[in-house]
């Protein structure tokens, strides 16, 4: 068991080693792969880093190069390297998951161009090495900084990670886009407490972050929100304002959970007393969560100030939402 797990890493380092010449080493690569990146911003050294390659469009040029050097068939297909005889990433820039140790457990290909039918991205299936429940995009390349500073980003995507890592802010893992798991939050808890979603500033960004909070809450963790301006992503907003100005706007609108939900659900909700009785409850059944009597407390006390609500009906309605989750 302990063997073919080492063996399906020692094929998915062939390949990244393979998708990094392809990038640096030939001449389609450095045009149309080193071309994309630059275009991004990430320097040769972020490049190293992340594990960065590229696919070529060729139809079998990882499959036939693993043959030849001894790779099954089976084990490139097992890894979704290779679908139907031909390499399954085509023609894309080549982003390598990492496990805790920095060993490749699976890739993910983005698309160069605009394209409405193929996916902007596509992913490594899931194998013994890759739950994708359990993994945390980055945290090989984060995990050093996020001990050192208590603190981690929580963002969507992979160039998030990778563009604020290259502007110096290190303690960052990304989601890859699908919604937090209660693993990814017990791989988090691994190397702090303290947790902060950076989401992208979009309607799905803001939903994702509201159900982020209860999975984190869940596992016991700190959790505070920023919501960057509108439309922008990390990415994005970092490489249109730069470090001090990024780092500024996070200080600044940081907000702990309880204020950020009580914020989007208060105003949604309006005046109408009913909208508003139902947001409060969701809220209740948020802060239902906080193991910690002493937060707990602490929490009841901030909102009920902010409703102009007596606290003891909101600890009675949290107290509620307690029992009945038991
Ligand atoms: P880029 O800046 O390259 O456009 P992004 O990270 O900003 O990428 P988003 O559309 O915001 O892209 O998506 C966030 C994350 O969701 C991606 O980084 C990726 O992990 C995942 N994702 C996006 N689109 C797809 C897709 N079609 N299939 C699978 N995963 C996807
Ligand atoms: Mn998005
Ligand atoms: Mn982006
Ligand atoms: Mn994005």
């Amino acid at each position: 068991e302990i063997q073919e797990r080492d063996s399906l890493i020692i094929a998915n380092d062939f390949a990244r080693q393979y998708y990094e010449d392809q990038l640096h080493q030939t001449e389609i690569g450095k045009s149309v792969g080193l071309g994309y990146f630059r275009s991004r911003g990430f320097r040769k050294e972020t490049l190293k880093t992340f594990g960065l390659g590229y696919a070529p469009s060729s139809t079998d040029g990882l499959y036939q190069a693993a043959l030849k050097a001894g790779y099954k068939e089976e084990q490139l297909e097992k890894l979704g390297l290779i679908r139907n005889g031909r390499d399954f990433f085509r023609d894309r820039v080549m982003f390598t998951i990492h496990n805790l140790g920095g060993k490749p457990i699976a890739f993910a290909g983005r698309i160069l161009r605009k394209d409405a039918k193929a996916p902007k991205y596509i992913n490594s299936p899931e194998t013994e090495i890759y739950h994708k429940s359990d993994v945390l995009y980055g945290m090989f390349q984060a995990r050093q900084a996020i001990r050192k500073l208590d603190n981690v980003y929580l963002v969507e995507g992979y160039t998030d990670v990778i563009s604020l890592y290259q502007s110096g802010i290190r303690n960052v893992v990304a989601t890859s886009g699908t919604s937090l798991t209660p693993g990814q939050a017990k791989l988090v808890k691994r190397f702090t407490e303290n947790v902060t979603l950076l989401y992208d500033g979009d309607k799905a960004g803001v939903k994702a972050a509201l159900r982020g909070v209860d999975v984190l809450l869940a596992a016991d963790l700190n959790v505070r929100v920023v919501v960057l301006p509108d439309g922008q992503d990390p990415d994005g907003y970092m490489q249109e304002v730069g470090t001090t100005v990024f780092e500024k706007y996070l200080e600044e609108t940081r907000q702990d959970f309880l204020f950020f939900k009580a914020d989007i659900l208060l105003e949604e909700a309006g005046q109408d007393v009913a909208a508003r009785s139902a947001a409060i409850r969701d809220i209740g059944s948020t802060l239902a969560l906080v193991s910690d009597p002493l937060k707990r407390a602490g929490y009841l006390q901030q909102f009920s100030s902010k409703l102009g609500l007596e606290e003891g009906l909101l600890v009675q309605l949290v107290n509620k939402a307690i029992a009945d989750r038991r």
